[in-house]
């Protein structure tokens, strides 16, 4: 008998909307992921202490952690404070990307479910199988269960620095260009592609992409959160992050490794290199559309604007494809000397325009 269908692996509880943190322990409640109010949350020591004073009232039985700073090491004196401080449902990482991947890292390691609390929108690890973390070879990322649930509260968004918002941008419209790789690779060494984690992520880039808005207004954050979230699921669907991340991700992971202590964020940069990327593989009108859309929100289309001049972009270029050894895409395939780097670049920055 045919596996006629497949169970993906998704939260919940997915609630995107103004007010929606306020609504936390009715929702953690009535969806029987903490019906008795015993959760450990997990926050950064700084802003982190901001919204214990704010929504901890609303929490009487829970107990909160400030070991959430990013770094393997805080993930495990997490899961160690969690696991000796007594019993609970859940545990609910609530702050940025720093914050959540050490909350998922710490809960898959006391066996408990995540709930995913966001506070800005920089990119799209809210929602994905795998916390990124610092470690003493510079960063890992660690495959762990997707959260439970996923609460983004709109009014909390806007009281994020509005870098960590539009950031998201770039990591979501850059999918264009991941799974475009996907597809190359299929078609150059036989890759199988996952049509349904191809079309989740495709598509949350595309809506983004054809978005009028802005990051002032909720329809657009709304549509950016959901997108967001969509990519996450879509690493699940497809058992890694290839639906999220091709040579977009490998110049920004070369950025992050060539010039550890000047690379810029990480959706600025694989928004950048996925619109280069995008025209590296011959595709000028949509690398053209790309970079509008990034211009039309403030972020980066060339490197000069996140601080790095031609050589040290054609070296991350030229770096990139080790980043992510065994993944296929248009840099793989091109494999382009640092001269053709430059040429391209030089024809990008003319087919873009300034
Ligand atoms: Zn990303």
């Amino acid at each position: 008998m045919p596996v006629l269908t497949r169970l993906i692996p998704s939260p919940l509880v997915v609630d995107i909307r103004p007010g929606a943190l306020d609504d936390l322990a009715a929702i953690l409640s009535d969806e029987r992921i903490s019906p008795s109010g015993r959760l450990a949350f997990a926050i950064s020591n700084g802003s982190g202490q901001v919204l214990r004073d704010r929504f901890g009232p609303a929490f009487p039985g829970a107990d909160w952690f400030a070991d959430a700073d990013g770094t393997i090491d805080g993930a495990v004196r997490l899961a160690d404070s969690i696991k000796q401080s007594g019993r609970y449902d859940a545990v609910v990482g609530v702050g940025g990307g720093k914050v959540i991947d050490c909350a998922k890292y710490a809960a898959a390691r006391v066996g408990l479910p995540l709930v995913a609390v966001a506070t800005n929108l920089a990119n799209d690890g809210l929602c994905s199988p795998v916390a990124t973390l610092d470690n003493d070879a510079g960063r890992g990322s660690y495959g762990v269960p997707n959260p439970i649930g996923i609460v983004i509260d709109l009014d909390v968004i806007r009281e994020a620095p509005v870098r960590y918002v539009r950031a998201g941008i770039g990591d979501v419209i850059c999918k264009i260009s991941a799974v475009a790789d996907w597809e190359l690779s299929h078609r150059e060494t036989g890759e199988k592609v996952d049509g349904l984690a191809a079309a989740m992520a495709r598509q949350a880039a595309e809506a983004v992409l054809r978005h009028p808005g802005g990051i002032g207004d909720d329809t657009f954050l709304t549509t950016l959160a959901e997108a967001l979230v969509l990519c996450g699921i879509s690493m699940s669907v497809a058992g890694d992050s290839r639906p999220a991340s091709g040579a977009c991700h490998e110049i920004s992971h070369a950025f992050d490794l060539r010039f550890p202590k000047r690379s810029a964020l990480h959706g600025e940069q694989c928004g950048l290199g996925g619109a280069f990327a995008t025209f590296l593989r011959g595709d000028r009108e949509t690398a053209g559309q790309m970079a509008d859309v990034l211009r039309h929100h403030g972020l980066p289309v060339l490197p000069g604007e996140i601080g790095f001049d031609l050589d040290e972009f054609v070296q991350a270029v030229d770096f990139a494809p080790q980043t992510r050894p065994g993944r296929y895409t248009i840099l793989e395939h091109l494999a382009l000397t640092t001269d053709q780097i430059k040429d391209m670049y030089a024809d990008y920055v003319k087919a873009i325009g300034s």
